[in-house]
């Protein structure tokens, strides 16, 4: 596909934080655009995209949209979270501008292989650990995508040798399914229900997550969880080679685990690398998010060695189950990002303690009584905020039918819940920061709410 955008007055609509509107915004600028930026966030909200492109010539309408960039345009470019009922997105259309995504240009006009990683939860984690594995090989290796960094403004320098590894959310494998564009190597980690306040139903979801793999290649690869009963239901519309990966059984192909040792078993080959035991992200959810990475990043040139070495000193990401201190005997874990109920089911259970678990927040249309469930049985007292907190009291309440554990509480702020989590915590005991929900009722995002909580757990 041909794009040119010399001269042309492009409107980008969404600029948000995940560095996809930034990257746009600053590659449109160097192809020679008109740029206007409009958001329905204000600059404020914003700052930290605005201060990036700060110095280029670019126009900005941010606390709401102008009818005008939608109608005298000569492109809109759509941020993926823009909802498509949108007015302004009628009014382009009935104009005839023509209209597309950061996403897709990437895709239309990258020379390398791409990897695509998607999944309900665990895509950041999944998608740094490939870059890294990767990264260890003789491969010039470019990460970025939904995970916050946009590639575009790196086109110039990405060669066809090169290997990208792009994490992707479901709204912009929507954007992929209508240019009809799969990665050649994908990861699926997991399907769960995420996003409902935005999708009619679970179908639509998961439509939308199957972009990643609809128009794959014969030769093309799908790298699925086969521990997902979702993702087992995927093999007959795979189009490529599907590998699975398990951290329960033994497969005959593809990634699992076998004592100590990571096996992979791809293209005829086997490799059994001894790292299991080194791992230092905890919990079943990580051990598969390795195999998957293993996998994608074998299929791509990487070694035993460039894994086991990867494996033996990955960290894990800020805001994913992190560490962040332990005080007279109690750790204090911030897992910020857990906006589902399954990202923090996987954290609860990670832990062979009890824990205190501080969750609740914004109401995204999560169903939460298997998480309930998880924490009438795994929590010794769970300390709920925000929006979802007297739902999620509720169902905990009826799952521990009369039992004393866990005790529950509700209080007003952040604060005070972080206080009486310390109030209640011994030796020994785990105080978890894993919410469950999304943090917009209260906090600009989840970073801010990490942010919070390991301030105050270094103020103790
Ligand atoms: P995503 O990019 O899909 O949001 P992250 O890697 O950022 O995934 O992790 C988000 C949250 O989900 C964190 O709380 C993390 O501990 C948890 N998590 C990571 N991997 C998985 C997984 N495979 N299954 C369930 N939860 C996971």
């Amino acid at each position: 596909m041909q794009y040119d955008f010399k001269n042309k007055k492009i409107t980008v609509m969404g600029l948000g934080l995940f560095g996809g509107g930034v990257g746009i915004a600053q590659f449109l600028v160097r192809q020679g655009a008109r740029v206007t930026v409009t958001d329905v966030r204000t600059a404020q909200e914003l700052s930290p995209s605005v201060k990036r492109l700060e110095g280029l010539p670019i126009s900005y309408k941010l606390g709401g949209h102008c009818e005008d960039d939608f109608v005298s345009a000569d492109m809109v470019i759509v941020n993926p979270a823009v909802p498509k009922d949108s007015r302004y997105l009628h009014l382009a259309r009935n104009n005839h501008v023509p209209m597309d995504s950061e996403i897709n240009i990437f895709f239309q006009l990258c020379p390398a292989p791409i990897i695509g990683i998607t999944g309900s939860n665990g895509k950041s984690t999944t998608t740094t650990l490939t870059g890294k594995i990767l990264h260890q090989t003789q491969r010039t290796t470019w990460v970025g995508g939904n995970i916050g960094k946009s590639l575009l403004s790196d086109l110039g320098e990405i060669q066809p040798a090169d290997i990208v590894v792009l994490e992707l959310s479901s709204f912009q494998l929507e954007e992929l399914l209508c240019s009809q564009t799969s990665p050649g190597i994908s990861i699926v980690t997991n399907i769960s229900p995420n996003h409902l306040d935005r999708y009619p139903g679970m179908n639509e979801y998961i439509q939308a997550k199957k972009g990643i793999i609809a128009h794959q290649k014969p030769t093309d690869y799908a790298i699925l969880n086969y521990d997902d009963p979702e993702l087992r239901r995927w093999e007959k519309e795979c189009k490529g080679n599907v590998l699975w990966y398990s951290t329960r059984t033994t497969l005959s192909e593809g990634a699992f685990i076998d004592g100590n040792s990571l096996v992979l078993s791809v293209k005829g080959n086997t490799i059994a690398v001894p790292c299991v035991s080194g791992i230092k992200i905890p919990g079943i959810h990580n051990l598969q998010n390795i195999l998957a990475a293993s996998c994608a990043a074998y299929l791509a040139g990487a070694n035993g060695r460039h894994i086991e070495n990867t494996i033996a000193t990955f960290p894990g990401l800020e805001h994913r189950l992190e560490f962040v201190r332990q005080i007279n005997g109690v750790q204090y874990y911030n897992d910020s990002k857990a906006t589902t109920p399954e990202s923090a089911m996987a954290a609860v259970t990670a832990f062979q303690t009890p824990v205190i678990l501080i969750a609740g927040g914004y109401d995204k249309g999560s169903d939460f009584e298997e998480f309930a469930g998880v924490c009438a049985k795994r929590a010794r007292s769970v300390i709920l905020i925000g929006k979802t907190a007297k739902k999620i009291e509720e169902l905990i309440r009826q799952k521990k039918e009369g039992r004393e554990m866990p005790s529950l509480f509700t209080p007003t702020t952040f604060r005070e819940a972080f206080q009486q989590a310390t109030t209640i915590a011994k030796s020994g005991d785990v105080v978890l920061l894993s919410p469950a929900c999304a943090s917009y009722d209260m906090f600009l995002n989840y970073e801010e709410r990490g942010r919070q909580f390991k301030d105050m757990v270094r103020a103790l």
